[in-house]
């Protein structure tokens, strides 16, 4: 038996997903960049695909939409693209302190090649403190980039007046909707963004695909040189396969929408009134007010996250104590930019909900949890208490 509850780290690509790409990598293998007919065919596949991804965030169908390898490789296109290209007099990137090691270690990486780097901090809840986003705003900033929802906690920025405040100092908007996409409504015009990341495995899409959405007039320097694929922006071959399969996982996503977001918040509430009904100590992580339906990250005082997360992969449950790329590293940075405490953060386990997960799942997995946890000695380390 396995209970997979880690769907913000990856989710499967649905049937339908792998019917569509499956005739790219045989009968329909030509390149896109060829001009006769099976180029053609598979060019005309990644335009089908460009509008599919447009639509399901909101942009008109003929957007730029620059298919990349993966997520984090949108984001360094947007974060490095935009900050290289920006006048000489604007060299400050603005992020928050809750981003995805794709725009951290971006953006830290462009801090030492010479770029002015500011953090805005959170509060308690992963809401972004706009006062002082408002106060670090000036001419200097060429750019803004934030996590539109948190992937370790789910909480949902409240993005009202970012985009005008952000434009009227000249500075341009990037947001990293990868969580966002698929679970909440992502109306990327309205919102008055420039910049758009997103990522095929995380909403039944395939791995090695991503996208960026770009704005009309956004200028940007490639991070790849070459055959000028992508509008110039992303030399290489295209992975026509993995378009199509992201083109095809967008248009469920958007059909499925709401759908999607009753389903897995009933999952989600009913695991925490379960846990509620036994057991006391323990701390709901994110904005109760704006949380990805899906998303639940819960602290356990004086626990150890990864103690719990082995024992319930023991018991064949599959669950992060982060986000993926950081659950291997340690603590997350995430909950202590929010003010939680050590003993709150190590503590932490991250449920992700998504469309394979049953009722009696969430019983099982609430039931071993709760048995990890009140084992006389917790899962090893502290006793919790129990009522
Ligand atoms: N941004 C967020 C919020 C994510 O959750 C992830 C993946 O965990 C990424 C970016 C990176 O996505 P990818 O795996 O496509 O590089």
């Amino acid at each position: 038996m396995k209970i997979y509850l880690d769907y913000n780290s990856t989710s499967p690509a649905l049937p339908e997903v792998v019917d569509a790409m499956r005739p790219y990598f045989s009968d329909m293998y030509g390149n896109p960049s060829n001009l006769y007919s099976s180029g053609r065919k598979a060019a005309s596949a990644i335009e089908t695909a460009r509008a599919q991804v447009a639509e399901l965030i909101g942009v008109d169908p003929a957007s730029r939409i620059i298919f990349t390898g993966s997520a984090t490789e949108a984001t360094n296109l947007a974060l490095s693209g935009i900050m290289r290209k920006q006048s000489a007099s604007r060299r400050k990137l603005l992020i928050s302190s809750v981003e995805h090691a794709a725009t951290r270690e971006t953006a830290l990486a462009l801090q030492k090649a010479g770029f002015e780097l500011g953090i805005i901090p959170v509060n308690r809840n992963g809401q972004l403190n706009k006062q002082n986003l408002f106060e670090q705003l000036d001419d200097s900033v060429g750019l803004v980039s934030l996590i539109w929802a948190n992937n370790e906690t789910g909480t949902v920025l409240d993005l009202e007046g970012i985009s005008d405040a952000v434009h009227s100092c000249g500075a341009l908007l990037h947001l990293d909707a990868v969580q966002a996409v698929g679970k909440i409504s992502v109306d990327t015009g309205n919102i008055g963004a420039d910049l758009l990341s997103i990522s095929g495995h995380k909403l039944y899409g395939p791995k090695g695909i991503g996208a960026l959405y770009t704005g009309d007039g956004i200028e940007l320097e490639p991070l790849i040189y070459g055959g000028g694929q992508e509008y110039h922006l992303r030399s290489g071959t295209q992975n026509v396969a993995g378009i199509v399969g992201l083109g095809t996982a967008a248009v469920i996503c958007r059909e499925r929408l709401n759908a999607y977001a009753e389903f897995t918040a009933s999952l989600r509430n009913s695991f925490e009134t379960a846990l509620k009904a036994g057991l006391k100590n323990f701390i709901i992580n994110g904005d109760p007010e704006s949380r990805l339906p899906n998303t639940l990250n819960v602290s356990f005082p004086g626990e150890n996250a990864e103690k719990i997360a082995m024992q319930l992969d023991r018991a064949g449950i599959e669950a992060a104590t982060g986000s993926a790329c950081a659950s291997r590293k340690g603590i997350s940075g995430v909950l202590a930019a929010m003010g939680c405490s050590p003993v709150e953060t190590n503590g932490a386990v991250r449920f992700s909900f998504g469309w394979d997960n049953t009722v009696e799942e969430v019983d099982f997995t609430v039931k071993t949890l709760l048995t990890i946890i009140n084992k006389p000695a917790g899962c090893g380390f502290t006793k919790t208490i129990k009522v």
